[in-house]
C-alpha cells in the first residue's frame, strides 16, 4: 500500500494546498462544474505533474492528488478513475516547457467563440494576456468524428500544437485549455478569460470593439502578473465561506 507521500513524489504540501484550493476556487467562480480540471508541473521533476483522481474539482481534497508522467500514466497507479481527458495537460507540458499550470474548463461564456472562430481578444486591461489573440482548436480537422472529448494522446498532440505560444486554445464545441507559469496565474486567467468572453460579447452587441493593442496588452499583463496573489487571497477566502 502506497502512503499518502507516495502519491505526491516529493512535492511540498503548500503545493498540494494551493492546487486543491485552485480547484475549489474555480468552481466557486464558475469556470468548472463537475467538469474540468486544474494540473500543476512537479516542482522536482519537469516530467511529471500533479493533479487530482477523477473527481468534480469542488470535491477535490490533498488525499485525491496524484502524480502523473508526461504520458499522463500515473506514477503509482492506484486502481481509482483517472480524468480521461488528462492527456491534455501532459502534452502541453511536453510541448510547452515554460507552462507550470493547466486549467482545462467547459466555461459557457467561451463555447460561442469557439464555435464562431470569433475568438478572443482583450476588451479590457484585466485580460492584457490574451496579447493579440487566442489559439482556436477544431478537433474535427485532425480527428474526424468523435465526442469532442480529447481522449487520447493523439487529440493531446494536435490540441498543444494548436495552442502554439498563445495563453489559451479555445476548443470548437467543448471549452478551452488555458496555462499559466503558476497555479495562481492560470486560475487569474481562466477567470479573466471567461470575464472577457461576457465583455467582448456586449460591446459587440454595442459597435466594432477597440480592443487593446499587442503592446497595451501586453504592459497591463505586466502590471497584473505583480496583483496575483490579491485575487488569490479574495477567491480563497469566498471558496472557504
Ligand atoms: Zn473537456
Amino acid at each position: 500500500m502506497n502512503t499518502q507521500a507516495d502519491f505526491h513524489t516529493g512535492a511540498d504540501a503548500a503545493l498540494i494546498e494551493d492546487l486543491v484550493m485552485g480547484n475549489h476556487i474555480l468552481f466557486n467562480e464558475k469556470i468548472v462544474d463537475a467538469f474540468g480540471h486544474l494540473s500543476v508541473r512537479h516542482p522536482n521533476n519537469p516530467n511529471h505533474y500533479l493533479m487530482s483522481r477523477h473527481l468534480a474539482p469542488g470535491l477535490v481534497t490533498a488525499a485525491d492528488v496524484l502524480t502523473f508522467d508526461l504520458d499522463s500514466n500515473p506514477v503509482h497507479d492506484m486502481g481509482v478513475r483517472y480524468y480521461s481527458e488528462r492527456f491534455i495537460h501532459g502534452e502541453i507540458y511536453k510541448a510547452r516547457p515554460d507552462v507550470m499550470a493547466v486549467v482545462h474548463c467547459h466555461a459557457s461564456a467561451l463555447i460561442p467563440f469557439g464555435s464562431t472562430r470569433t475568438g478572443l481578444r482583450p476588451i479590457y486591461h484585466m485580460s492584457g494576456f490574451l496579447g493579440c489573440g487566442c489559439a482556436q482548436f477544431n478537433i474535427a480537422d485532425t480527428a474526424g468524428k468523435t465526442d469532442m472529448l480529447i481522449r487520447d494522446p493523439s487529440r493531446a498532440k494536435s490540441l498543444a500544437a494548436a495552442l502554439g505560444d498563445k495563453s489559451i486554445v479555445l476548443m470548437r464545441g467543448h471549452g478551452a485549455t488555458v496555462i499559466g507559469n503558476a497555479i495562481r496565474q492560470v486560475v487569474y486567467r481562466s477567470v479573466y478569460a471567461t470575464m472577457n468572453a461576457q465583455l467582448q460579447l456586449e460591446a459587440i452587441r454595442l459597435g466594432e470593439p477597440m480592443y487593446l493593442d499587442e503592446e497595451e496588452a501586453e504592459l497591463a499583463a505586466q502590471s497584473n502578473d505583480k496583483s496575483l496573489d490579491r485575487a488569490w487571497n479574495l477567491w480563497k477566502r469566498e471558496a472557504q465561506s
